[in-house]
């Protein structure tokens, strides 16, 4: 069972403990091939102003349409956080003026958002779960970018991005400290890129969040927040939450009092900083955009989205333990990132059926595959061993064709030359000896060479590991494990 969760890490100041409460705003840009209202590309990285309409550059008379793709990917989205579908939404105009804004407003929602309240699991520390509530999410407009470092003289303004859709995920103030605020980004990142609707790439921009913090005696009503903008890092904002939580304490503890304010993160320095103060939603005049009807969408339509959800991370994951027998670890290192999931599944549809082996896959796939990735500093998407050379691998082991070690030796192999594993070990002669009277000439050599160890081991039975040890040295580690083992038994009389 899963619950709320609870404070971990206490701050110590000079009054006593304080608990820090954190609530997060996430800005994840949808998925999809054009914009939120026209019919621009969303693709990164093309020529300054390439990919902009006359809607995106809010010329007089243009207007907006909405695109069914947005729409549909921010309620998938909304039924992978278990949240509530609001069958009726409503787009809002968020007045403010700046330089990349041309329509002087953007397109957002306000009091009727397309997704109300859901809840994340995330994973912390000990194998511990618990939930993060979800407040909402709504649909908006990104804006423009300016530019100020192409010359010293004057800006730009790039607007590319103008128009692309987002979704603000607005969290509960539920989280309690730093490592709960990047497990719950991470969780919420991985369920994104699971479905689909966001890529998460947080270097591009992708997703980046805005991240509020406030402190308060344990269990005393909340603080006034600080909210941290446009971060856009897992480890920033760990940082940033730790700097911030302690800034305020001693704000407090000095006898002031915290306003309410907007700060920025200097990776540089490790602080915050203050930007400006709060702006309030009456700042913003917010009125329905009369250009657009509210969203209004049948049950059918959900439940067709609903149906078409692909298997999300926290299912996948009770599926591995209960169908596999893998324990939570590997399970949740399995199904933590959609493509080591998708690799370690098409492992499995490689195996032969007859040795079919979950577990033994599960090793390869986290001790060996990404053991080594990790080691090399490479993504799954560029490993030299693909998914069906790691089953062949696997199905050696499991068929009893390699030993363990050898299968090492092997991998070592593909992955640096490539090749059928199968063929290898046939080319290469890696087959383990399983002739028994092979490996009982070499058992036979070693008792008679080594009287004294014979003696030994009557004595101490654990000491059989040193003969099995020089049975497969001089097998070139090729003899069967358990044939070496039940044979050596027999003839030491243990
Ligand atoms: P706004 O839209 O003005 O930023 P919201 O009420 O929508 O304000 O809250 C924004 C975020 O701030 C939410 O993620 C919420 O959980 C968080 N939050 C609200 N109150 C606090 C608080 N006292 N301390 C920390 N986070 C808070
Ligand atoms: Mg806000």
């Amino acid at each position: 069972m899963t619950v709320p969760v609870k404070t971990s890490k206490l701050i110590k100041g000079t009054t006593g403990d304080w608990e820090v409460v954190i609530g997060l705003e996430v800005h994840a840009q949808v998925t999809s091939n054009s914009k939120l209202f026209s019919g621009a590309s969303t693709a990164f990285g093309g020529e300054p102003n390439s990919h902009v309409s006359l809607v995106d550059a809010a010329m007089p008379g243009m207007l907006p349409v909405i695109n069914g793709e947005c729409v549909r990917q921010a309620v998938r989205t909304g039924l992978g956080l278990n949240a509530k579908i609001n069958r009726r939404s409503v787009f809002d105009r968020k007045n403010y003026f700046y330089p990349d804004l041309p329509q002087g407003y953007q397109i957002s929602q306000y009091k009727s958002p397309i997704v109300g309240e859901g809840e994340i699991v995330v994973e912390l520390e000990g194998g511990k779960s618990a939930t993060v509530g979800i407040e909402r999410l709504h649909l908006e407009q990104d804006a423009g970018k300016s530019l100020h470092d192409q010359r010293p003289d004057v800006s730009f303004v790039d607007l590319n991005r103008s128009g692309v859709a987002l979704m603000e995920i607005v969290s509960k103030p539920d989280i309690r400290d730093a490592d709960q605020a990047k497990a719950y980004v991470t969780k919420l990142r991985s369920i994104l890129r699971y479905l689909g609707t966001c890529d998460g790439d947080m270097e591009k921009g992708n997703l980046r969040a805005d991240v509020n913090v406030s402190v308060r005696k344990p269990g005393g009503p909340l603080g006034t927040r600080c909210e941290i903008k446009n971060m856009n890092s897992i480890n920033f904002i760990g940082q940033a939450i730790e700097y911030e939580a302690r800034r305020q304490v001693e704000i407090i503890e000095d006898g002031g009092a915290i306003e309410q304010e907007t700060r920025l993160f200097d990776p540089n320095k490790g602080e915050t900083r203050s930007m400006r103060t709060k702006e309030e939603a009456h700042d913003y005049r917010y009125f329905p955009d009369p250009d657009l009807l509210p969203l209004e969408f049948s049950e059918a339509y959900v439940e067709e989205l609903k149906a078409g959800l692909p298997e999300l991370p926290d299912p996948k994951k009770a599926r591995f333990m209960s169908e596999l027998g893998l324990s939570p670890y590997d399970a949740g290192v399995l199904v933590a990132e959609r493509e080591s999931a998708d690799f370690y599944e098409t492992v499995l549809e490689n195996l032969a059926h007859q040795v079919r082996d979950g577990k033994l896959a599960a090793n390869w796939v986290i001790n060996e595959l990404f053991g080594r990735l990790n080691k090399e500093g490479r993504d799954i998407s560029a490993s030299p061993v693909s998914a069906p050379q790691l089953a062949a691998i696997v199905d050696l082991i499991g068929e009893g064709t390699i030993s363990g070690k050898i299968a090492k030796d092997l991998f070592e192999i593909v992955w640096t030359g490539g090749g059928d594993p199968r063929a290898l070990v046939e080319a290469r002669g890696m087959k383990q000896v399983t002739d028994l009277s092979a490996i009982e000439k070499a058992v036979d050599d070693i008792i008679s060479a080594n009287p004294d160890k014979v003696a030994q081991v009557k004595a101490k039975p654990a000491a059989i590991q040193w003969f099995v040890g020089q049975v497969m040295k001089s097998s070139g580690g090729k003899a069967n494990p358990q044939a070496v083992n039940d044979l050596l038994k027999s003839k030491l009389g243990i």
